[in-house]
Parts: C-alpha cells; structure tokens; sequence
C-alpha cells in the first residue's frame, strides 16, 4: 500500500448468517432506545435544532455506518444463508424506518422545530428540518384512527412485497438446453462458459438469463426460433413477481389517496424536480411525438435487412419485424453498414486495461487520485479485499494540489457468479457525513462499490468489454464518483441522495467521454498487440453511436408511459387493470415492433426492480435528467472534455453538493444559466 495513511480503515465484510442478524437487531434497538430517551427528555415547548435535530441526524448517520452494509451482502455474498439473512435484515430495517418514520412522538417535536425555524442554521440544516417534516407528513402522521392503521399496513405489507420481489429476481435462475446447432451463430467464447451436458445422446447447452448469455444470444443467433424462445422466456422467468407486482400498483394508489393524493405518481412527484404528473405526462408524450416517425422509420429498414438476409438463407420472408428480431438486426445493421464489429472492438477493451484509463480520465478531471489497495494475503472479507476474491479495493484521495485529503474507498466487482446481482449498480457501502457538523475536519468518510456482470476471463483471453459494456462502466462509476467526492454536513443528503430525476444526469454526463475519439485511443489496447483503437474503427463506431435511436429511446418511453400509467389508477374502473396486457400492448404502439398475439405472452414488468423500489413513478428520470446530463455536458465539456478547470467546477457545483441544496441551484450553478432542452434534442437528432 501507498505511504499515504488514510483517516479511516476500509469497511470490513466478516459477518456469519447469525452476526448479521444480530448486528442488525442491536443497530434497530440501540436507534429505537435513542428515540425513546429524545420523546423523553424534550417536549415540543423545549424542542430546538440542537436538542432534537442534531440527535435525530446523529442517529441517522449512527445508522449507516452499518445498515447498507448488512443489506448489502443479498447481492453480493457466495452464500445463500448469507444472502437470505441480509435479505431478512433489509427487512427489518425497512419495517424498523417505518416504525420510526410514524413515531407520533418524534413527529411533534420536529414539527415544533419546523414551526419555530431558527434563523441562525446553516442552509443544509435548514433543509433537514424540512425534509425530516415533510417525511413524518408523507408516513401519515397528519392521518387518524382507522386510516392511520391501514395506512401502516400498507407500507408494511409494501416493504415485504419489494424485497420478495428483489430475491425473486437475483435468485432467479432459469434457462434452456440447446445443441451447438441451435446457438450457431453466438461467439464461441460465450458457448465455452456454458454448463454442458450429454442430454438424450447428443451434447446440450445450458444457456441462462443472466446478461452475458442471454444478450449475445439475442444478437447472434441466426434462429429466430431460439431468440423466439428466450425472449420469451426471460420474460416469464419470474412468474412469482406478477402477484407481487400487481397488489403493489394497487396498495400504492391506495395510500396515496389516503395522503389526500390523486395517484401514487402525484405522491411520488411532489418531491422531485418535475413536481407533477402533468408535467411528465407532457413530457414523455412530447417525445413520443418527436420519435415516433423516426422510429417507423428505422423499423421500415430494418425489415428491408431482415428481408435479404432472410431471403439469402432461402426462407420465406413473413413480413414482420419481431420483438426478439431487433437486437439480431440492429447489430447486423451495425455489422454490415458501419462495418461495426462488436466482438472485434471488445478486443481492444480487456476489462483492467479500460478500468485503469477510465480512473485515469477522471483524476485528471476531478483533481483525484486513485490507489489500488493491494494486500496479496488480505483475506476475502477484509476491508482491504472485499467480500469475493474478485474484487478490486481503491484508496481514493484528492490530488495534492487540491490538499491531498482522504475521500474515501472504491470497490469494484465485476464478474458474474450464482446468486450475484444481474445488473449493473452502484451500491454505498457507507455514507460520508461530519460526525460533529460544526467541524469540517470531523468527516467521516464514503465507501462506495460497484457491481456488474462483465464476462469474466477465459483460458486464451482477458475479459473483454463490448463498447456498450465500456458505457456502462462509465455510467455506474458515474454514479460511483458522485458518491465518493460528496462533502455534505448529513448523511441523508450524501452522495447520489439527489431527488430521483435528477441522479442520472451525472452518470449520463460521464458516458459522453466513451464516445469521444481522444478519450478512445486512451481507454484502448488491443489484448494482444497493445495498439490503441484504429481510427477507421473510431470513425464508425462514432457513426453509429444514434443508429436506431429512435427505437431506443422509444424503448424507454415504453418503460416511462408504463410506469406512469399503472401509477395513476382510476378506480374502481383501474381494479381490474391487467398489468401484462396494458405492458405488452403499450409496447407494440409505443416501439411499434411485432409480438406475439396472445396480450399476455410475457409479464416483463416481473423482470427488472425498478418500478418496485425506487423507480416507481420515477423512470421517465432516465430521460428527464439526459436533458441535463447532455446540457451539461455541451456547456462544460463539449470542447474540451478534460478541461480541468470545469473538472473540478463540476465536482465542486454539482457532486459535492449531493442533496444537500436544490438541484436546480446546482444545476444553475455550473452551467450559469437555467438548463434548457437544446442539447439534449440535438443529441436525438430531432431539431424541430
Ligand atoms: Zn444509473
């Protein structure tokens, strides 16, 4: 390790099924013990920021030093009792929040703090206050007798409901048998990993549902039948979810109205940057009929290419263009006019090579400092290896010409494994905040980590990442270094706390340097001959970056239109609202591709956890906030993306903030002006 000695030891990740449990009923019983001294000692006529507040933060921050850790291990641990006690413990937690978020006590006394805001409290304290008001109001505390009970069994049973949901995905684990014959035309190295076995005398393929199966799959299986039945199937993988879907949209709507909201979107929108339904509705309809030509369009030429390729291999070509036709063609289409060969760029992208050059990239952007924490002998579990033997530990720590600082530690874990998380995310470990809020040198400092699915290395090769692979990376540490350079007064404001349509906006922003030429070449080095990405090869993969934009975008609307839509019930008419036929038929008119016909084919809002936790009536963000990430990024760095000074400007007006001011304020503050939607229209190609 560095010379350098940083304030605080990395987390450690030691805990039994048993200590887990146990830990986590001491943090829940040491927080709910504190709570009960505070209603105590202090009544709303002698409640001040200092006697009430300043506890109730402390206890907040207490809290996380733990807490996201013990929930952590469900994603991430080799060992199912593990993964199942953290599972049980995000219970417990999320049920003890709720019990604590509903204390009438509690509620009365920051109440009297509101009521009688002192004037003398930093900004960040102020909005504490508020925030802390505003959530016991949003727990139903104005709500008496009756509604009151029912509106705490609803966020009960809604809580269970999430997590069983969760498990369901991550536990998931599905697939099909097929003969080499049926996977031909998928790279051979993605058929290598897969479990084989002697099935009925010939040699079967076990292909799962997880990402490096299944998307090579989609994209190179030149049977439409396979795809077909993948597709398909990973749409139904989790039938339990559908139940558990279906009785969320409906209890959401029924809180909601018991708050006095229309719908669990009004709920929900109040507290983010859009505020209404209305104005996502708007929004997310506005470019609906900005793409929807556009994506007509694509879908038209598309066929054409499905049509000659169909009819060279002398099949009768049916006329459709399918659901699990598109990413087989749109890859071909990049394959054959932008001479894009996915497979060809990944080998110039091994995985650490790309890794070291993107934390390159942004200590020279963000004044900081990356240190790989090495212990050849540190066990698996300690800090300083993380909880697997493939995680990677960082020391990060500002650069010296900014003070040279501790900021705190970043874990990367990035392969697939039973019973891993399936997706790419950034998960805090441990929230940064000032143990004493007066001192600046009192800060405790942030974890972070990152968890994706990159195939991992083979025999004759390193692992390899696809350029949307390389995206990715990018996106999540994104959201990483959001968490990492936060310097907030309270725990609850830390890091990627924004307001859920603005959090993207950082991540979005970051991916723009994967598709700038210099930033290219720096990220490259072929695995065998160590040469930069080749010009040629730059110039078409930049050509191709808005190929079948429309239809992606699209896509996303899909997901916006479906959230909205299942989040704004009208009952009684809305009880008997199917959620797989409103999913599957919103899709075929929004993207404008072909299904099957039977409605109910698949149930893909089973599939993916957005619209369950935390997502919910908050997808249209992912697009919302691109209209900051790209105003952001043409103002700031368009011309030149290692600009340092807007580097560190960023980092200062915009990361560092975290939730701690209004979004918009920080939003302004970079960009020295109110954002606008220009870039953002330009970047889709759609000018008018
Ligand atoms: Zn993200």
């Amino acid at each position: 390790m560095s010379a350098f000695k940083a304030p605080q030891r990395p987390p450690t990740f030691l805990h039994s099924p048993e200590s887990l449990l146990g830990d986590t009923k001491d943090l829940i019983e040491k927080s709910r013990s504190r709570l009960d001294l505070l209603a105590k000692a202090i009544t709303p006529e002698t409640a001040t920021f200092d006697n009430v507040i300043a506890p109730l933060a402390a206890d907040e921050n207490d809290m996380g030093l733990l807490s996201h850790i013990l929930g952590f291990y469900q994603y991430v641990s080799t060992d199912a009792k593990i993964r199942e006690a953290s599972s049980q413990a995000d219970k417990l937690m999320s049920e003890y929040s709720i019990e604590a978020g509903m204390r009438e006590d509690i509620f009365k006394l920051v109440n009297a703090v509101y009521k009688s805001m002192p004037g003398d409290i930093s900004p960040e304290g102020k909005r504490l206050v508020e925030k802390l008001n505003k959530d016991f109001i949003r727990m139903g505390l104005e709500l008496e007798g009756d509604k009151r009970e029912r509106f705490k069994e609803i966020k009960k049973e809604l809580s269970i409901l999430s997590i069983d949901f969760s498990k369901t995905l991550n536990e998931e684990n599905g697939g099909n048998w097929f003969t080499e014959a049926e996977l031909k035309g998928v790279p051979k190295d993605v058929i290598d990993i897969l479990k084989a076995e002697e099935k009925d005398g010939e040699k079967k393929y076990f292909l799962t549902y997880k990402y490096p199966d299944l998307f090579p799959t989609l994209k190179f299986d030149v049977n439409a039948a396979v795809r077909k039945q993948v597709f398909i199937g990973n749409e139904n993988k989790c039938p339990e979810n559908l139940e558990r879907f279906d009785k969320t949209i409906r209890l959401r709507h029924e809180k909601a109205q018991l708050l006095g909201y229309p719908s669990h979107a009004a709920f929900v929108l109040e507290e983010k940057m859009a505020k209404l339904p209305k104005t996502v509705r708007t929004f997310l309809g506005d470019l609906r009929a900005k793409l929807t030509e556009g994506g007509r369009q694509e879908v038209k030429k598309l066929k054409g290419l499905k049509q000659s390729d169909t009819e060279a291999t002398g099949l009768e070509f049916d006329d459709k263009y399918y659901l699990w036709d598109h990413r087989f063609y749109d890859r071909l289409m990049r394959e054959k006019e932008y001479s894009i060969d996915e497979n060809k760029i990944a080998e110039y992208f091994p995985l650490q090579k790309c890794v070291d050059g993107m934390l390159a990239i942004f200590e020279k952007l963000f004044g900081l400092k990356f240190i790989q924490v090495a212990e050849e002998d540190a066990k698996v579990g300690t800090g300083e290896r993380g909880w697997h033997e493939d995680c990677k530990v960082y020391l990060v720590k500002d650069e010296e010409e900014l003070g040279g600082e501790f900021v705190g530690y970043l874990y990367l874990d990035l392969h697939p494994r039973d019973g891993k998380y399936g997706h790419a995310a950034n998960f805090n470990l441990i929230p940064g905040f000032l143990r004493e809020p007066g001192n600046s040198t009192s800060r405790n400092y942030p974890s972070t980590a990152l968890v994706c699915n990159f195939s991992k290395p083979t025999p004759s090769k390193p692992s390899l990442l696809k350029h949307d692979e390389v995206v990715t990376l990018f996106h999540e540490l994104g959201h990483g270094i959001h968490d990492l350079v936060s310097r907030t007064i309270y725990s609850r404001f830390h890091g990627t706390n924004t307001v859920g349509d603005f959090v993207e906006a950082p991540s979005q922003m970051l991916e723009n340097w994967t598709w700038e030429p210099k930033q290219l070449k720096e990220l490259s080095s072929h695995y065998e001959t160590n040469q930069p990405l080749p010009d040629h090869l730059i110039d078409s993969l930049i050509a191709s970056k808005h190929v079948n934009d429309a239809l992606f975008n699209l896509r996303q609307l899909h997901f916006g239109i479906f959230d909205m839509r299942v989040h704004e019930l009208k009952m009684p008419e809305d009880q008997a609202l199917d959620s797989s036929v409103t999913y599957n038929e919103l899709r075929s008119e929004i993207a404008g591709l072909d299904g099957p016909s039977d409605p109910k084919f698949g149930q893909g809002q089973t599939t993916f956890g957005h619209l369950m936790g935390g997502y919910d009536a908050g997808y249209y963000g992912y697009l919302y906030s691109l209209v900051f990430a790209c105003d952001m990024y043409f103002t700031g760095f368009k011309k030149n993306p290692m600009d340092p000074k807007n580097g560190r400007r960023y980092r200062h007006e915009v990361l560092e903030k975290g939730g701690s001011r209004d979004e918009m304020e920080s939003l302004k503050a970079f960009l020295g002006r109110e954002p606008n939607s220009e870039a953002f229209f330009r970047e889709l190609g759609i000018t008018a």
